[in-house]
């Protein structure tokens, strides 16, 4: 199995990249951001719990973020692998990943982490916000905010993983077929 955490700040081209990445390599594809807006859609429990949190650009707590990952990794128990998208975005949430498929005797491969710079993630998201129908991707507060989140809580993981070897670094700035190109070559070699 291959297990991949696609890593990068708000805006890096996580989602868009997966989307392709998933079709190449047979690997189911969760977003943990795509799986929150579903549940404010859906009007669920868990939806209106985390729409107060993703509205100011904050993170959702870790323990029920954990819980709603790990019941879509039990959903699709007969993966080939899984691109993880948005997750772990702290330090609790990447150990309890690691210890969750340990329990089944898998790990994470790797964390490919694309690498763009914060002027150009500005830009992006706010011209995706004029499409995307996302509260947090219009308003410029609230995107700072997310960068603030990223800085303090998530960027840390690169070191966890980097200790364990598994850290690769991919210039996230270019065409999207660049960047996938660039991506398939880390995958290739996992
Ligand atoms: P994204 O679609 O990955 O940009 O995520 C959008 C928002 O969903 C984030 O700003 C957070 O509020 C929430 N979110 C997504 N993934 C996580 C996570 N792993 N931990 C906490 N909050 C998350």
């Amino acid at each position: 199995m291959k297990n991949i955490v696609l890593f990068g700040p708000p805006g890096a081209g996580k989602g868009t990249q997966a989307n392709f990445l998933k079709e190449m390599y047979n690997l189911v594809h969760i977003s943990t951001g795509d799986v929150f807006r579903f549940n404010i859609k859906n009007a669920t429990e868990l939806g209106l719990l985390a729409k107060k949190y993703m509205d100011e650009g904050d993170l959702v707590p870790d323990e029920v973020t954990i819980n709603m990952l790990k019941a879509e990794v039990e959903k699709n128990a007969d993966a080939n692998g899984f691109i993880f998208d948005g997750f772990p975005r702290t330090q609790s949430q990447a150990e309890a990943l690691d210890a969750f498929l340990g329990d089944k005797g898998e790990q994470i491969n790797a964390m490919v982490a694309l690498e763009v710079p914060e002027d150009v993630l500005v830009t992006r998201l706010l011209e995706r916000g004029k499409t995307s129908g996302r509260t947090d991707d219009t308003d410029e507060s609230k995107i700072r905010n997310r960068f603030n989140e990223y800085n303090t809580k998530t960027a840390i993981l690169k070191d966890y993983f980097d200790a364990q070897n598994k850290y690769y670094g991919i210039n996230g700035v270019g065409s999207i077929e660049d960047i996938t190109k660039r991506i398939a070559e880390v995958f290739d070699t996992l």
